[in-house]
Order: C-alpha cells, then sequence, then structure tokens
C-alpha cells in the first residue's frame, strides 16, 4: 500500500479555505498542486484589506457557536504555534458593542453557557463609547491576504496560477480523480474544492444550497480615528493595519454588481458616526467619497454553517427510498453515497477567517479517516450531507 507520502492532492482555490487546507495537507506529508484561476492568491473574498477574527455566540451552546468557539481557539494555537504575529500585519483587541439589553442578557450568558475564560472573552467597557461590550483580548484584526500567503509559503504546495479546473471526474478502475484544467490534465489521489462563490461551475456540487453574498468595505486613513481596538457593532471599525482602517461591511444577497456604491459608504459612515460620535470631532466636513472601497463575494449556505466534508455523490443516490416509508416495516434505509477522496470547504459565510483552519484540519481527516479529539456532533453538523437530508425528508430529490 502507498504512503500519504506518495499520494498527492489538489486543492481548487487558493483564498483562505485553500490555504488552509494546504496547511492540513503539509502536515500529512501528502503531496499538494494548489490551482488558482487568478494571477495571485486572495483575490476574492480573502482580499480584503483587513478583516476581523472572533467567534460567533449564541445564549446557549449551539453546534453553530460551539464550532465558532473550537475554531477560534484553533485559529489562536495555529497562530501562535506558526508565529504568525511575526509575519501577518495584525492588531490584536476586539470590542463588540451590547447596545441593548437583551444583547447584554444573550452574551453574558453565552459567556456562562460554554464555560468562557478570561483569556478568551469577558465584560467591558469600549473606552471610545463608554458602552457596554464584550471584549476579546485576543482577537484580531489582521490581513486576510497576507495570512493567506504566508500559510501557503509555509504548505508549500506546487502553486498553479492562471489555472483553472473546469472538469474532474472519478476512475471505476481505481477511485483515482482525473483532473482537467484549461491547461493541463492530472491523476491524482484527493481532491479538496474550495472555489468560494464559483463553486456553482462545478456540476457535482452546485446542488448544495450556497448563495453569492456582496459584501462593500471601506478603506479609511489611519489618523482619522484613535481607536486601538476594533469596535463591532453590527458593522464594524477596524483597529489600524498598515496605515488604514477598514469600515465594514455591507450585505447584499439579491444585487450583486461590482462597482463601489457611494449610498452603501454614506450609510456605513452615518451608522457610524451615530455608534460612536466621539471618535471623530467634525464628522460633516469629511468627504467620504474619497475612501477607497473594495466590493467582494461571500459564500453563504442555506443555514450560515460552514460546508466541510467528503462530497455527496448525487449520481448513485437511490432515489426510490422515501422518507414517507420511513416507519414501514421492510422500508430501505437511505443510504449517502459519496466520491469518498473529493472534499469540499465552502459556504464560510463572513467568519471564514475565524473558522477555515479548524474546518480544513476536520475536512483533511475525514478524507483520511482519522479520528479527531472534536466531538462528532459537530463534525456531523458541517457536512454537506445535511441539505441532502433535508431534501430528501420534503421528497425533493427526484
Ligand atoms: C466584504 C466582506 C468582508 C468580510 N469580512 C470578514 C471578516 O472581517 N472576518 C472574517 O472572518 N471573514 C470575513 N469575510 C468572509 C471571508 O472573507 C470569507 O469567508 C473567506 O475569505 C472565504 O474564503 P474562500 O477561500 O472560501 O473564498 P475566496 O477567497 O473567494 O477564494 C476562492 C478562490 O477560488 C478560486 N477559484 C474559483 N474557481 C476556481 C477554479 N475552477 N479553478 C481554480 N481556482 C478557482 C478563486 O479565484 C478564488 O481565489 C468577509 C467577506 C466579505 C465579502
Amino acid at each position: 500500500m502507498r504512503t500519504l507520502e506518495e499520494k498527492t492532492a489538489i486543492v481548487v482555490g487558493s483564498g483562505i479555505a485553500g490555504a488552509s487546507i494546504c496547511y492540513a495537507l503539509s502536515k500529512q506529508n501528502i503531496n499538494t498542486i494548489l490551482l488558482e484561476s487568478e494571477s495571485a492568491p486572495a483575490k476574492h473574498a480573502s482580499g480584503n484589506p483587513i478583516g476581523v477574527v472572533y467567534p460567533f455566540l449564541t445564549k446557549h451552546k449551539t453546534a453553530e457557536s460551539e464550532f465558532s468557539l473550537i475554531a477560534y481557539t484553533h485559529f489562536l494555537e495555529v497562530w501562535e504555534r506558526l508565529g504568525l504575529e511575526n509575519s501577518v500585519p495584525h492588531a490584536n483587541g476586539i470590542h463588540f458593542l451590547l447596545e441593548t439589553e437583551s444583547n447584554v442578557d444573550r452574551y453574558w450568558h453565552s459567556l456562562l453557557s460554554h464555560q468562557i475564560p478570561e483569556s478568551i472573552a469577558k465584560q467591558s467597557f469600549e473606552p471610545n463609547s463608554q458602552k457596554k461590550a464584550l471584549y476579546f483580548p485576543k482577537g484580531k484584526a489582521l490581513s486576510p491576504a497576507i495570512l493567506t500567503k504566508e500559510l501557503i509559503r509555509l504548505a508549500h504546495p506546487t502553486m498553479k496560477l492562471q489555472s483553472t479546473l473546469v472538469s474532474w471526474r472519478e476512475k471505476e478502475s481505481d477511485g483515482k480523480l482525473i483532473c482537467e484544467t484549461n491547461e493541463e490534465k492530472f491523476e491524482v489521489d484527493f481532491l479538496f474544492l474550495a472555489q468560494g462563490y464559483q463553486f456553482t461551475k462545478d456540476p457535482f456540487s452546485n446542488w448544495i444550497p450556497m448563495k453569492q453574498v456582496r459584501g462593500q468595505i471601506v478603506q479609511i486613513p489611519s489618523a482619522f480615528f484613535q481607536n486601538q481596538t476594533s469596535i463591532l457593532y453590527g458593522d464594524y471599525l477596524t483597529a489600524e493595519i498598515n496605515g488604514e482602517r477598514v469600515l465594514g461591511a455591507s450585505f447584499d444577497e439579491f444585487h450583486l454588481e461590482i462597482e463601489p456604491r457611494i449610498n452603501e459608504t454614506i450609510t456605513m459612515w452615518e451608522t457610524l458616526q451615530s455608534k460612536l460620535p466621539i471618535l471623530h470631532n467634525d464628522w460633516k466636513t469629511v468627504d467620504v467619497s474619497q475612501f477607497g472601497t473594495r466590493v467582494s463575494y461571500r459564500t453563504q449556505s442555506q443555514d450560515r454553517h460552514p460546508v466541510v466534508g467528503k462530497l455527496p455523490n448525487l449520481s448513485t443516490l437511490d432515489t426510490t427510498v422515501k422518507y414517507q416509508n420511513m416507519f414501514r416495516k421492510d422500508h430501505k434505509p437511505f443510504q449517502i453515497p459519496y466520491y469518498e477522496s473529493v472534499g469540499i470547504l465552502n459556504g464560510l459565510g463572513s467568519r471564514g477567517l475565524t473558522h477555515s483552519l479548524l474546518a480544513a484540519e476536520i475536512l483533511v481527516k475525514s478524507i483520511l479517516n482519522q479520528t479527531m479529539d472534536i466531538p462528532n456532533n459537530l463534525i456531523n453538523s458541517l457536512k454537506p450531507d445535511r441539505f441532502l437530508l433535508r431534501m430528501w425528508k420534503r421528497d425533493q430529490l427526484t
């Protein structure tokens, strides 16, 4: 039998998801080829100048909040282990403003219900607004593009730029995968799909209910404000990195044009002014049209939870098995067939930076059938299977 060192994987997409998969594969010593359509990594969602890293929390434990918290602590461990503070521009400290009593109640409870230590999150006041806040001392504003490139550098895959995966298939004889790009043809052992919103072009995964969501951010010269930490209040204003701050982000799932919208910049600016009036002395004299803007696209799943796992093979699904017959004596069980060596990491929504490292670790270990010290219900909650099961129950698979 061939060892992992003798096996080859293709990773499609060099955003933070693809980079995280390359890093997880490098720990397994698997030869990796990273395909990227663009001329450089992190040109799409992972290319924003600054993004924030912190966990999603709910009042009581849910699969989403538990995964997010574990992913956040995993991110911090990897950050420390790889010494990323020396290579990725960043600023520590995130204040999440709690402006209503129900928000205060939700987040104070979440600290207790998730048993979160003060080193991760604590009750606090944001110094500029003097509003109650949840404070993440190790939460970060950082450069997503540099983080992505740094992970790729550490994993050192064979990088193929301007190389687009156009088709792939599984060979019946030996389960190997034939992947064709615009330039070459590869025969490999594993395939990992991390194309972001362009997953719709892949006929084997475009049934997964995910959608493209437009987001616009504004780049503000750092001298405008003095905040030392990033401040989140629905929108966010980051701490300074490389001479600028980012005000973000808009959210539009219906109109997706790439051109920036000045009205969106004005709305974000006015919201910032109303939430943090003391940050700036003379708001009225500022010409917001002078600020840089950037539009990019999140990929968001139907339930807003990431999509991580072995890819189901719909072409061999037995659609004669009906949910309505489930309680009959001689019913056939519903079984999901898979492409055993093909994994997907997508649907990272608005938290790709926080979630992708752990998601990639889970994905690679599940394709290699290795166990992980993570509760099974969390791993299962991420699988694309959940959508198939929902479709099956609603009789939508025919
Ligand atoms: C405005 C905005 C603000 C955000 N702010 C934050 C934040 O503060 N914190 C946070 O955690 N998250 C944030 N996010 C979310 C985060 O940016 C995303 O979750 C993350 O970047 C998604 O990474 P990805 O690798 O899945 O996708 P992408 O970065 O889009 O990468 C996909 C890559 O695949 C390539 N590709 C596609 N198809 C093919 C193909 N067939 N062959 C070869 N290559 C292909 C593309 O060229 C692209 O490089 C924000 C998102 C937006 C839009």
